[in-house]
């Protein structure tokens, strides 16, 4: 069976948890998406996890996710 471990906080699963809520707050398949940008979206991994160590490794508020992928897909 595939794995998927999230990129943010390296929870693990059986798969791509696509339209889940992360324990690190990501909502997989919405948040995480960069608009299909392949690059774009490995740029907002490393976003969201600086934003997660930032934060106390604690779930990320809808404002600090919103701040993240704003930096990344206006940048
Ligand atoms: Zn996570």
């Amino acid at each position: 069976m595939k794995k998927f471990i999230c990129p943010v906080c390296e929870e693990k699963y059986e798969s791509y948890p696509d339209q889940e809520i992360c324990r690190c707050g990501i909502h997989f398949g919405y948040e995480d998406t960069a608009g299909g940008n392949d690059a774009k979206r490995v740029e907002l991994y490393a976003k969201f996890r600086e934003a997660w160590i930032a934060n106390g490794e604690a779930e990320l508020s809808k404002d600090q996710i919103r701040d993240s992928i704003a930096k990344i897909i206006n940048a």
